[in-house]
């Protein structure tokens, strides 16, 4: 059974109020929330451990090195993929995707194609316009259609020998659909293109299997899986990895360093340069291992349940809109109400302690897609009740009548 009140005692931050009110914080798209253990890991590392890491021969720096090598251990098993090796530390899902792009030049030439989707975070779309920008490639869109669901059909047409990469999210952050990617990635590998998903909104409602995608990449952030920010995890397969060239130079990264030539040292190292954030990379271990401990199938049964609570009762309030109504979604509802800015409900619901988050959510192609200037985005995580989607309601139901 899962006992969401135990779970959210687990959190410190909920039990606050906001502007005199219980906090509602239906935010979680942004970031997640912290549990006492996540939080505890942080204090223990620089209490107990703080040393830099795979440098000194003294013992803090060897317990500090274990830690991190012990956390890349456990996202490799979380993540299913082959090898340890095959983990990269980054700053988070944008630093990963750009680190792809930014090597992927080796493999593209004027005249080729490289394929996003009409559902991208500016940065799963401004990182790959570069990679075109530096080699003449083409920018090719994956379109959409008015549910918020990539359209396949055309997806297959647009597929040809000139694609050589089809970068697309697991989950759209802006309307959560859950968009079909192992078959995004088996007719993309038919051509003979490699394929990254970003996972950044994925990874906080379900457990991904690399090997059973058989993805080439995988990036995501680890403020979103209930971790710290500052870190994040690039999964590449070991080919193409070895193949990419390295990203920034610097410590680490090399095996000998000469001023006529630097050789780059083996994996997951090339793609390391410099001193990493240590704490936040063993911390994330410490929130994958709470998450697991929680399991990724009580989290998106219960998830599932929020989203269709929320998304019926939402929908009794009139002139009310959603975006994004695919069945295949996570729990994450985009909305707008006739004639009202989103900002303007957002600013009122917030002095009744209730966060969400409003604007563009960094996806201005689909809010082009819709004409409208933004939503008012709830993305719910598995610490939110049906007692806060109550709250909720009622506060966009009083800030309706305050504005119209
Ligand atoms: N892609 C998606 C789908 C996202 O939701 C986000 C974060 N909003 C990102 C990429 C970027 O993640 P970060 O800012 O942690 O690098």
């Amino acid at each position: 059974m899962f006992d969401v009140q135990k779970v959210r005692a687990q959190f410190p931050i909920l039990s606050q109020t906001v502007n005199g009110k219980p906090l509602v914080y239906f935010d979680n798209g942004a970031t997640t929330q912290k549990p006492e253990v996540v939080i505890d890991a942080i204090a223990q590392y620089y209490t107990e451990f703080n040393a830099n890491i795979h440098r000194g021969v003294h013992t803090l720096s060897q317990l500090a090195t274990d830690a991190y090598e012990q956390a890349r251990n456990t996202i490799q098993n979380h993540l299913n993929a082959k090898y340890n090796h095959e983990i990269i530390f980054t700053s988070g899902t944008t630093a990963g995707i750009n680190l792809v792009a930014n090597g992927f030049a080796k493999f593209v030439k004027e005249g080729d194609e490289v394929m996003v989707s009409a559902l991208e975070h500016h940065s799963n779309i401004v990182p790959w316009q570069f990679l075109c920008e530096k080699t003449g490639a083409k920018l090719v869109v994956i379109p959409m259609n008015e549910q918020g669901e990539l359209r396949m059909d055309k997806f297959e047409k647009l597929l040809s020998s000139k694609t050589k990469i089809v970068a697309v999210n697991h989950i759209s952050n802006a309307l959560g659909t859950i968009n079909p990617i192992k078959q995004i990635i088996d007719k993309a590998h038919k051509v003979g293109a490699a394929v990254l998903i970003d996972g950044a909104q994925a990874t906080p409602h379900l457990r991904p299997d690399v090997q059973e995608l058989d993805c080439d990449f995988y990036v995501f952030s680890g403020h979103k899986v209930c971790g710290p920010t500052g870190v994040g995890i690039l999964y590449g397969k070991e080919n193409w990895l070895n193949a990419l060239p390295p990203y920034q130079g610097g410590g680490e990264m090399i095996k000998e360093v000469t001023f006529e030539k630097t050789t780059y040292a083996e994996l997951p190292h090339k793609f390391e340069a410099g001193t990493p954030n240590i704490e936040a990379g063993i911390v994330l271990g410490t929130a994958i291992d709470y998450l697991n401990g929680i399991g990724f199938d009580n989290i998106a049964k219960y998830e599932q349940e929020l989203l269709d609570y929320a998304t019926r009762k939402l929908l009794e309030i009139d002139g009310l809109k959603i975006y994004g109504t695919s069945e295949n979604k996570a729990s994450v509802i985009s909305f707008n109400i006739e004639g009202i800015h989103p900002y303007d409900i957002g600013t009122i619901i917030d002095k009744l302690g209730v966060a969400v988050r409003t604007g563009h959510h960094c996806a201005q192609p689909i809010m082009q897609y819709f004409d409208i200037p933004g939503t008012i985005r709830a993305s719910f995580a598995f610490y939110n009740t049906r007692e806060e989607i109550d709250i909720f309601v009622e506060a966009v139901k009083k800030a309706q009548m305050m504005l119209t």
